[in-house]
């Protein structure tokens, strides 16, 4: 079983924002902003890559109502999911990151030239 749905199951302890049936948000435990959340799927999907469009619309409520959970929907934020090893994805369970709490930089993502792929 994945680590994430482990979190889902109570067999690793989170720090949970909101549930619902289909979804669990919780605070990432190395926390890149002042408000860092993951936000996942309870059924195990691998990445963003294997996503229904379904599930992924119930998903884009499910992040707005965290998002005014925290209070940071006014402010604004970030939501950002990894794919994959480019992309840098470490769980192989779907998750979405929401980054606020203050103002984000937006920096450049990777060494490499960015004219350098097609
Ligand atoms: P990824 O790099 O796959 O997009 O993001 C994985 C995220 O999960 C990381 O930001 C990491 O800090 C977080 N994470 C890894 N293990 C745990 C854990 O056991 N509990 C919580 N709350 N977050 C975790
Ligand atoms: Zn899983």
């Amino acid at each position: 079983m994945c680590l994430f749905c482990k979190i889902i199951n109570k067999e690793i302890p989170s720090n949970v924002i909101l549930e619902d049936e289909d979804f669990l948000a919780f605070h990432d435990v190395n926390p890149k902003a002042p408000v860092h959340i993951l936000a996942i799927p309870k059924i195990h999907v691998d990445s963003f890559n294997e996503v229904s469009g379904e599930l992924m619309g119930k998903m884009s409520s499910f992040i707005k109502k965290v998002a005014q959970e925290v209070k940071i929907d006014k402010s604004g934020y970030r939501v950002i999911t990894n794919i994959g090893e480019n992309g840098g994805q470490e769980v192989q369970h779907l998750h979405f990151h929401i980054l606020g709490g203050a103002k984000l930089s937006w920096g450049h993502f990777s060494d490499a030239d960015p004219k350098g792929h097609f």
